[in-house]
């Protein structure tokens, strides 16, 4: 039976939190503690998660992100990404903060992984230090080098700007792009982050980055896919492109097709789901595999209509960014 939410959504896209764990603390997702995660034993294992996707292939699952925490800190991963493939997921991609990413791109490539998303907040030294709060950008740079060297295309870097520390660099992400025949997708800002510094005017729009960018460089619009998240733009005269990824000022969850799975075993049909479904306590309770996905075909139909970011007594979730998975 294919996955359909109430209002007609198909839904084909999975994003698998592999840990909660990251060895970066980066200002607007996490907090300074170290440790603050959950213990391994309350984490999914490699074939509780393979026998989920198992199970939701056949429902229509094409599309599955990796992802976290840090999806490279937990051993593993290349193994699961061989799995992911070995049962009919098509396109398989990460999302990583890129700092073990040179050493070890070769082998998620001989798994079978398609696609990379690398997080870069700043091409400041200083300031990368500042947001990450650690000294790691020259392994995040030879991360995006070994992405480009590799097979895997695209190679997409994500910028998440914060009004006040990265607003500033616009034009450089934008020259960056150029340079490296890169994708560098713009985020903004999302009240999910650890610390609830989260306010609306410190979210900077993608339509001010269009404008800036375009004042410089003019911008061709990219065809998407409806489901796509990032609004896309090509340089008129050169290489490289820009996504405008904008779910607080132009929410996209009319065509959402994703549904979450945290770290320890939760459904999430919205990042900013209000509740979220235990899934492991079916797996470790002796559910068979056609309970599970009647579950899950009930919990997404209920599928929220919108994220409600912009509507009056908007409370964030209790889970932050990265204990749902970015
Ligand atoms: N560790 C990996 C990484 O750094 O990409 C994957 C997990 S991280 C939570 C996934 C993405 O979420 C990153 O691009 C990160 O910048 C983004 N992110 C985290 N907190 C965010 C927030 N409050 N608003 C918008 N994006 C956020």
């Amino acid at each position: 039976m294919a996955l359909t939410d109430k209002f007609g959504r198909p839904i084909t896209d999975l994003r698998v939190s592999v840990t909660d764990r990251c060895n970066f603390r980066c200002v607007y997702c996490r907090s300074a503690n170290p440790e603050n995660h959950m213990p391994s034993a309350d984490l999914l294992s490699w074939d509780e998660y393979e026998r989920l996707v198992r199970i939701l292939v056949p429902m229509g699952i094409r599309k599955v992100r990796v992802t976290g925490g840090e999806p490279l800190v937990r051993p593993g991963v290349e193994d699961f990404i061989a799995r992911l493939k070995a049962v009919g997921v098509l396109d398989v991609s990460m999302t990583t903060n890129g700092y073990m990413l040179a050493e070890r791109c070769d082998r998620l490539v001989a798994a079978g992984m398609d696609r990379i998303n690398i997080s870069l907040d700043s091409l400041n030294r200083e300031k990368f230090e500042r947001i990450t709060r650690t000294k790691t950008f020259d392994e995040v740079i030879a991360g995006i080098d070994a992405a480009q060297a590799s097979r895997l295309r695209p190679v997409k870097v994500n910028a998440v700007l914060v009004r006040g520390i990265n607003d500033d660099e616009v034009e450089a992400f934008a020259a960056f792009a150029r340079e490296r025949d890169l994708i560098v997708r713009f985020i903004e800002f999302m009240p999910l982050d650890a610390d609830r510094a989260w306010t609306r005017d410190i979210v900077v729009t993608g339509a001010e980055v269009h404008s800036r960018i375009s004042a410089l460089w003019p911008l061709v619009p990219v065809a998407h896919e409806r489901s796509e998240t990032a609004r896309k733009y090509r340089f008129a005269g050169g290489r490289g492109e820009i996504g405008l990824i904008s779910p607080v000022s132009q929410p996209f969850c009319g065509a959402c097709s994703r549904i979450r799975l945290t770290a320890d075993g939760k459904l999430r049909t919205c990042l900013f789901s209000k509740e979220d479904h235990d899934l492991k306590f079916l797996l470790r309770g002796g559910a068979t595999d056609r309970e599970i996905g009647d579950e899950i075909v009930a919990i997404v139909a209920e599928k929220e209509k919108g994220h409600r970011i912009n509507e009056p007594g908007f409370v964030p979730p209790s889970r932050t960014m990265v204990s749902i998975g970015g």
